[in-house]
């Protein structure tokens, strides 16, 4: 599914990524950790191609197609989905249209018919129950002074509706009381099927608690410093990165 070769990228001239392997079978779950600064956030824009972040070497595919020769778009409309760890705010748009358009513009990208409104509204109003988001908050300006916990809740709905095919989770549990935790996590397990991939990054454990990963790789300094399973997660959490980090260096 996602396979990442030797990648290195920079930020305004500075080297982040120095050699990212990393491969992620379609079905799997797999965490990546890491100190802050270790370049985890790096990654997950230098995938979905945002500005300013420069590939100097290596390679990424989704399914087998280079995903660096994409424009951002169109890596979205491949079905690679990054939530972010902070929310755009969007005033004067209303989430239900937001998500409209980009769900229409990933079906032009695939060749298929754009949905029509009743259609999109009976998808919506489906996915927002099964959610437990009340449908008027659909019709505000997206984000706009939501809570926390109502943004990560908005952007679980956009993902269902978008229906991703693999999807980057940065930070997202970051500032999430229990409770939204939970709610996060509960939507993000919906999503776990055999077609698709996840990459759920997080600088703590506890994400990991309720998002059980097939794999945890730890991120430092711009490469993967060590890979396993879920316990590696625990032992993290137990010892600190600075052993497994300066272990590795
Ligand atoms: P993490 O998400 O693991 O905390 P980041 O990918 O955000 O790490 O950052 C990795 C490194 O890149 C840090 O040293 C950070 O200061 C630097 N960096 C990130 N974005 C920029 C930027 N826009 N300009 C300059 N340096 C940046
Ligand atoms: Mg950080
Ligand atoms: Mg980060």
């Amino acid at each position: 599914m996602l396979k990442i070769q030797n990648l290195h990228a920079r930020v305004e001239d500075k080297p982040i990524l120095k050699g990212v392997t990393l491969d992620v079978p379609a079905g799997e779950v797999h965490a990546i950790m890491g100190p802050n600064g270790a370049g985890k956030s790096t990654l997950s824009y230098v995938l979905t191609g945002r500005d300013g972040y420069e590939v100097t070497e290596g390679a990424a595919t989704l399914n087998g197609e280079d995903l660096l020769a994409l424009e951002p778009n169109e890596r979205a409309a491949k079905g690679l989905f990054l939530s972010f760890q902070y929310p755009l705010e969007i005033p004067g748009v209303p989430a239900l249209t937001f998500i409209r358009t980009a769900l229409n513009a990933q079906r032009r990208a695939r060749g298929e018919d754009e949905i029509a409104a009743p259609a999109f509204l009976k998808l919506a109003k489906e996915k927002a129950a099964a959610l437990k988001i009340d449908f008027e908050m659909l019709k505000r300006g997206l984000n706009v002074g939501f809570s926390g916990g109502e943004k990560k809740r908005m952007e679980i709905f956009q993902m269902s509706m978008l229906s991703p095919k693999f999807l980057i989770l940065d930070e997202t549990d970051s500032g999430l009381d229990i409770d939204a935790l939970k709610i996060v996590s509960e939507g993000v397990n919906a999503l776990r099927s055999p077609e698709r991939g996840m990459l759920v990054i997080t600088h703590y454990q506890r994400l990991l608690d309720y998002i059980k990963p097939d794999k945890v790789h730890v991120l430092a300094a711009g490469r993967i410093v060590a890979s396993g399973g879920p316990e590696l997660a625990l032992q993290l959490e137990a010892e600190g990165y600075d052993r497994i980090v300066g272990a590795a260096a």
